[in-house]
């Protein structure tokens, strides 16, 4: 078994919250962040968990394929509401999901919301961002650093919903005694660095919501988006 804590805040300046953050049964969890005018970035999101919920209840075991196919099923399913809807045009949101399958972890990935791995007292980011400033880090054009203030930081350069092919990246890892995973979007990364994430995950008293706290943090340090975390701790 695992303890679970998931959080989510609308944050101090925005109208709506556009995040969705859910634990789909079975070992799922999802962080989606949508994006679009006229309230569209939460319509797309919640038909994002709606179809991904409903697309694993069909299933008995979830392996990448499984997961990649959700968040496909996913992206007809927004793109249909779209074409029905055209006021919609131009939402989106990302998507990240992770399963444990017995010893191993599942996970699929669109956009910029990210999964962690922390273990050893490290913590690692294991999705990639789909996001203009991370091209840029990976070719040397500008530091991590400078992505953190970068004007175009929020640009990403793939969401679920925007067009018919999608990529959707997929991993799989096995677990260890003590790992814990955080799922959360860019309201949370952008404004937390991540060695502040880990020691204050690290320094979390035993049954202290430590989403919540992460949340409250990135509200303290002045995030101006919605802010969302899914801390899983898997036993010792
Ligand atoms: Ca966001």
């Amino acid at each position: 078994m695992a303890k679970v804590y998931l959080a989510t805040d609308i944050g101090p300046r925005r109208e709506l919250n556009e995040d969705i953050v859910a634990d789909l049964g079975h070992e799922t969890y999802v962080v989606a962040d949508g994006m679009g005018g006229y309230a569209a970035g939460e319509v797309a999101s919640r038909i994002l968990a709606a179809t991904i919920r409903d697309a694993l209840a069909a299933e008995s075991s979830f392996d990448e394929a499984v997961l990649k196919q959700a968040i496909l099923r996913a992206n007809d399913a927004i793109l249909q509401t779209v074409r029905e809807n055209p006021r919609y045009s131009g939402m989106g949101t990302t998507a990240t999901i992770f399963h444990r399958e017995g010893g191993e972890i599942v996970w699929a990935h669109v956009g910029d919301s990210r999964l962690y791995l922390l273990r050893n007292q490290t913590l690692s980011q294991i999705s990639r961002d789909h996001s203009l400033v991370s091209d840029l880090v990976a070719n040397g054009s500008i530091t991590q650093e400078e992505a953190r203030s970068h004007p175009k930081r929020n640009v990403i350069t793939r969401a679920v919903g925007v067009e018919t092919e999608l990529d959707v990246d997929t991993g799989a890892f096995s677990t260890a005694d003590g790992d814990i995973l955080l799922l959360c979007t860019d309201g949370l990364t952008s404004v937390v660095p991540d060695e502040e994430i880990c020691s204050m995950i690290l320094a979390s008293p035993e049954g202290e919501d430590v989403a919540k706290r992460l949340v409250r943090r990135a509200i303290e340090v002045g995030s101006h988006d919605n802010i969302s975390a899914i801390v899983v701790k898997f036993d010792e």
